[in-house]
């Protein structure tokens, strides 16, 4: 991969559908050059094309697929920490195992790998910017959510550990939490069930994906002396 100096590279994470998909079109509108990553290549690829961005085959939760992602980028200025979602839902003393460890290893060290790889590339940029997509199930806890709650906790106070220890580097680094948007989050959440999905939004009018980008459109184009450090973004009806 080879660009221009001036070229600023942005680096987007579970960009193959969703919220990561919609914030690449915007920051690629905004002039940055968006590499997009994703188990899902095909995908990527039909993005990439329709804005002239890089896609490259991601699974954060494979430190030998984040090694060998890191290892192609000239630079980073931008990394959208989004991969990540949930699976199930149930009572603690009902708690599936295996989807508990899928939601950690993908919302937590999934971040915690891709971060810690790109790291150095956000400080050498001078003004590096790492926006990690939590939820608001990082702000509080709701009966047969714990799995996905803890874990979004746990990405929110890694998050903003990172703030404390970066400060007086070139990196700014925002927390947004997204209350209910309307992605394939819900049909991941219970494994392609559709009618399970939709009630998700009952009695609500959904965020849309780019209602979030937007955010992140917003907080990427403030002066680098402004760090944004957390931004809740929610439907109007939603509690
Ligand atoms: P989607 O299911 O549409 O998007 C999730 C993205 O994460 C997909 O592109 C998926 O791509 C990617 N992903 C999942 N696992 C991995 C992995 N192991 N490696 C790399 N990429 C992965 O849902 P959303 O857009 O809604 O979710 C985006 C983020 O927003 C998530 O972190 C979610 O927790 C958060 N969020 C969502 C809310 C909602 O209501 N929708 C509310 C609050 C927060 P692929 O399968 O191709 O790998």
């Amino acid at each position: 991969m080879t660009f221009s100096p001036d070229t600023r590279i942005a680096v987007v994470t579970g960009a193959s559908s969703g919220i990561g998909e919609a914030t690449a079109r915007t920051l690629a509108e905004q002039g940055f050059h968006v590499v997009i990553g994703a188990r899902r290549l095909d995908r990527l690829e039909k993005i990439a094309e329709d804005i002239g961005g890089t896609a490259l085959e991601l699974d954060v939760t494979d430190q030998d697929s984040v090694d060998a992602f890191a290892a192609v980028l000239p630079r980073v200025d931008v990394l959208v920490n989004n991969a990540g979602g949930a699976k199930g839902l149930a009572t603690v003393a009902e708690a599936d195992l295996d989807d508990w460890r899928w939601m950690w290893e993908t919302n937590v060290l999934g971040t915690l790998r891709i971060t810690k790889a790109l790291l150095p590339k956000l400080i050498e940029s001078g003004d590096g910017l790492v926006v990690t997509i939590t939820s608001v199930a990082a702000l509080e806890a709701y009966d047969n959510g714990a799995g996905y709650t803890t874990a979004k906790h746990a990405e929110a106070v890694l998050h903003r550990t990172l703030r404390g220890e970066l400060l007086g580097k070139p990196v700014r680094l925002t927390e947004i939490a997204p209350g209910a948007v309307e992605t394939e989050f819900s049909l991941v959440r219970f494994e392609g069930d559709q009618d399970r999905a939709d009630k998700v939004y009952e009695g609500i009018t959904p965020l849309v994906a780019a209602d979030v980008a937007d955010v992140i459109g917003f907080v990427a184009s403030r002066p680098s002396h402004v760090n944004i450090d957390q931004i809740v973004v929610k439907p109007r009806d939603q509690a």
